[in-house]
């Protein structure tokens, strides 16, 4: 079975999250479980706590089908010591929240080396940091989101994520989430079956699926290899429609959330009907 759903608005509290993803009659979906442009947030009441995790049951989501996106502030290889702690506490608390919540995962961008470390170092310290933080909580698996590569950001190829990955303590707590406008913008080809295969494949066979604990569906706006980051609606984009239809017809992707970051969000329930309907 997949799995289909959107990033849907908190606003007014997370169990209104639920019912929003409810409406738009998804099986799955992500939101920030906190203010994403702010460091701190209040911690979630027992009341906060109760109120999401009975939407969940009442409106039938999965805990394992919910995949929260953690705060853009957060750079995990931030090449400043000071900001890196930062980050640290910031990306700690939240996974904290997320096991709160009952939840089994959080989303979230690896990082960028704002020019003054290399690649290879922020690579490093992104790992270093995902470990410190699963040492200092529980449960919840992390799950670095590939990037388009935009300005500083690293996580752009398959490569970037397997170096991540393996320098990582605890390999039960790691996942990636593959963005399929960042995958084209980071120049990975999606336009036709074989190239689907062919990017696919380069995954499986460097990270391998069994990582993969989620999938963002989003026709990108800019053309194959542009390195920036701008999400279309489906089959709207310079990716088209093929790919959405291949990725919910293969068996490669059942039982993972699926997530519609798309631009325009008045078209969610048509999309989520439509993956459906394949
Ligand atoms: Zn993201
Ligand atoms: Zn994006």
């Amino acid at each position: 079975m997949k799995y289909i759903g959107a990033h849907v608005s908190a606003s007014g509290g997370l169990d209104k999250a639920v019912f929003r993803a409810f409406q738009l009659h998804a099986t799955a979906f992500s939101f920030f479980t906190k203010n994403q442009l702010q460091w701190s947030a209040l911690p979630l009441s027992l009341i906060d706590i109760n109120n999401f995790k009975k939407s969940c049951v009442k409106y039938n989501f999965f805990f394992e089908k919910i995949l929260p996106h953690s705060s853009y502030l957060i750079n995990l290889g931030h090449p400043n010591n000071d900001l890196l702690k930062k980050s640290r506490i910031a990306f700690i608390q939240e996974i904290k929240r997320c096991n709160d919540l009952g939840l089994y995962y959080l989303n979230f961008h690896p990082g960028s080396h704002l020019n003054n470390i290399s690649e290879k170092d922020c690579l490093s310290r992104i790992s270093e940091s995902i470990n410190i933080a699963l040492e200092n909580t529980d449960n919840v698996t992390a799950v670095i989101e590939n990037t388009a590569g935009q300005g500083t950001n690293v996580g752009y190829c398959f490569e970037h994520l397997y170096e991540i990955i393996n320098k990582i303590d605890d390999k039960s707590r790691i996942g990636v989430c593959l963005d399929t406008c960042h995958l084209f913008a980071a120049g990975y080809d999606l336009r036709t079956k074989e190239n689907c295969q062919n990017t696919f494949n380069k995954f499986f066979n460097l990270i391998g699926l069994k990582y993969l604990k989620g999938l963002h569906l989003n026709d990108s706006k800019k053309e194959l290899n542009s390195r920036v980051d701008r999400h279309e609606n489906l089959g709207l984009g310079y990716i088209g429609k093929l790919v959405f239809e291949w990725i919910v017809q293969n068996r490669c992707f059942s039982n993972i959330p699926m997530i519609l970051e798309t631009s325009n969000a008045t078209m969610w329930s048509k999309e989520i009907s439509w993956l459906k309907s394949l």
